[in-house]
């Protein structure tokens, strides 16, 4: 064979041996992902245990004895309603008394005389989730209408996304032209529903809340490895013992469990377990300097009627969100949305080492004036509609909070928990607000304990099993540990974040800086735009942006430069 021929055949047979490589190498990759984002979406979503959560169970398959519930805001009343089937009697305790009167189930929560004093953010901006959403439709199958009934709007979830003032259009083709819904509350909208879906119907009659602080617990008399009764302060001052089979914690940022616990004698050993904490060592907590100001205006039907609203939203799910590219200025965050009721609330978002304060609609005018956006200009109508508001005259409720630091009680490392106690909520974990991800959390809680009572309760068991809090703690940790993993990645980047013990701001810089170019991609990139919206809605898995498309686009739009 001539030398030309002979090369043109080894470049040849090199170059299908390059192909064929790089197409196992390809196939091998997409494989690798989705393998694992299966295995994230069965572990940690939610979704595939979601669809159970409100099967009814036979009133002869329920546990003798009392679930009893410790706070009876979010977390209390979801899981009160999960353990209304596994148990023959639920009691929620919960403080403030008036919210088992009429006032605490009122349909229009925005008629409420009485305002929660133990639930800091109720007058403040409240976002939910879709996933939230879905979950509590599974729970309570009359939802839609209820909503209705209390003036919540359901909508599909577009919010119109935008990074620094750039859209990322919502991804309703690749649902099939069906976005997942959300519903449209405020705090007390949504707590007012939930209170009146579970206690107020009497569809769960073996629920019942009672007035009363819990201040602590014992050991069952015959087995010290679980809790027999559990020590309540009654609103008249008298102390009351109530026998529990199985003790939630739902008391929310006091996590008042931890106390009960060390003081029963629970949470510690005297022999050093790899991997195992004691409670005392369980929580790790940093700060990142959370300001927030919520306006919350009550206008006049005519004054709605004028708001100069885009026509590609409706009154009822009126809403303008923007969030500043910019964490030297604290990462504004600046919403305008309707909520239930005649009501439109202003909110600004804002770390910051000094109280920062927007107490005015001309404080918020400013702000907006102020923010610094990418390429489009904030939109007219935004300061127009201020404008209109503040012309009217409105009441207007103003609610500036300093967000304590966030927290997380590892109780998946704990050693020598009782075996019949359980947290979830607040009481867990606490996370940014601006994520909109709170009662998502709790839902996912009130999941993982479905599931558990589920596989751990049989027909002829009478008594929980010697390892169920152990379960339940490793299934809840499962589910919603993300959340604490992704505003501990994200708060990092703001300058006045006070890290963990240990740790510096550089932690998860790479990450940060990738997610960044995800949301850049995600404007103009259907597939990004998708990863990004499953996760702010709650519907993704941790692995989403990390599609091989996804990244080597991300790449690439970086390296062309592309804003
Ligand atoms: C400012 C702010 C804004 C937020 N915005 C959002 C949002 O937009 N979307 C979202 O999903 N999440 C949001 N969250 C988070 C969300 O509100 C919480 O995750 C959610 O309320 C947790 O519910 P929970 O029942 O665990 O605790 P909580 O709602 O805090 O309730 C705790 C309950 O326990 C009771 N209690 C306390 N001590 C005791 C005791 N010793 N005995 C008995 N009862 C007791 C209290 O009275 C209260 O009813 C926000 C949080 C804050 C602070």
């Amino acid at each position: 064979m001539p030398l030309d021929a002979y090369a043109v055949c080894v470049m040849d047979a090199l170059n299908t041996c390059t192909c064929t490589l790089l197409a196992i190498f390809y196939g091998l990759t997409i494989l690798a992902w989705r393998l694992l984002r299966r295995y994230l979406f069965n572990r940690s979503s939610g979704i595939p245990e979601i669809e159970n959560i409100g099967k009814t169970r036979f009133p002869e398959q329920r546990l003798d004895g009392t679930a009893l519930i410790c706070g009876g805001s979010i977390a209390g009343l979801l899981a009160a309603r999960i353990c209304s089937e596994f148990f023959e009697h639920v009691i929620i305790v919960e403080p403030e008394e008036w919210l088992t009167s009429e006032d605490g189930m009122r349909r229009f929560a925005w008629e409420q005389e009485h305002k929660r004093t133990r639930v800091m953010q109720y007058q403040s901006l409240h976002g939910s989730q879709a996933l939230l959403y879905a979950g509590l439709r599974k729970l309570f199958p009359d939802l839609a209408e209820q909503c209705r009934y209390s003036g919540i709007a359901i909508y599909p979830a577009d919010r119109k996304m935008n990074f620094a003032g750039t859209l990322i259009p919502a991804p309703v083709e690749s649902y099939h032209g069906h976005l997942p819904e959300t519903l449209v509350s405020s705090r007390a909208g949504l707590e007012t529903l939930l209170r009146r879906l579970v206690l107020g119907r009497g569809n769960y009659r073996n629920i019942v809340q009672i007035a009363g602080t819990v201040i602590g617990l014992s050991p069952h008399s015959d087995d010290p490895s679980r809790i027999g009764r559990v020590k309540i302060r009654r609103t008249d001052s008298q102390i009351e013992e109530l026998d529990a089979n199985l003790v939630i914690d739902c008391t929310g940022v006091t996590r008042a469990g931890v106390k009960w616990l060390s003081q029963a004698g629970y949470g510690s050993t005297d022999v050093n377990i790899d991997g195992k904490l004691d409670l005392k060592d369980a929580k790790i907590s940093f700060d990142q300097k959370l300001q927030y100001s919520s306006l919350i205006c009550d206008v006049t039907p005519d004054t709605l009627k004028k708001l100069p609203i885009p026509n590609d939203q409706t009154t009822e799910t009126m809403f303008f969100g923007f969030w500043e590219d910019d964490p030297n200025n604290g990462r504004r965050f600046f919403v305008m949305t309707k909520v239930d009721g005649d009501r439109i609330v202003i909110f600004v978002g804002q770390s910051s080492d000094d109280p920062v304060k927007y107490e005015s609609l001309n404080a918020m005018r400013s702000l907006i004036q102020d923010l610094k956006t990418h390429k489009n200009p904030i939109p007219g109508w935004v300061i127009e509609t201020i404008d209109i508001i503040e012309a009217s005259q409105p009441e207007v409720h103003s609610s500036q909070l300093r967000i304590p630091p966030t927290a997380y009680i590892r109780y998946h490392q704990t050693v020598n928990l009782p075996s019949n106690f359980v947290a979830l909520g607040d009481s867990v974990s606490s996370v940014d607000p601006l994520y909109g991800q709170g009662c998502t959390k709790a839902l996912l809680g009130a999941v993982a304990l479905h599931k558990v009572l589920s596989a751990k309760t049989q027909v002829d068991t009478k008594e929980l099993p010697a390892d169920f809090s152990e379960q339940f703690f490793k299934e809840h940790s499962k589910k919603t540990d993300n959340f604490w993993q992704l505003t501990h990645l994200l708060d990092y980047g703001i300058p006045s974040t006070t890290p963990l013990p240990g740790e510096d701001l550089k932690v998860g810089r790479l990450l940060r800086w990738y997610l960044r170019r995800v949301q850049i991609l995600a404007t103009k990139d259907a597939q990004a735009g998708r990863a990004y919206w499953d996760g702010v809605m709650g519907f993704g898995t941790s692995v989403d942006i990390f599609h091989p498309f996804i990244v080597l686009k991300t790449l690439f739009n970086t390296l062309i430069g592309g804003e």
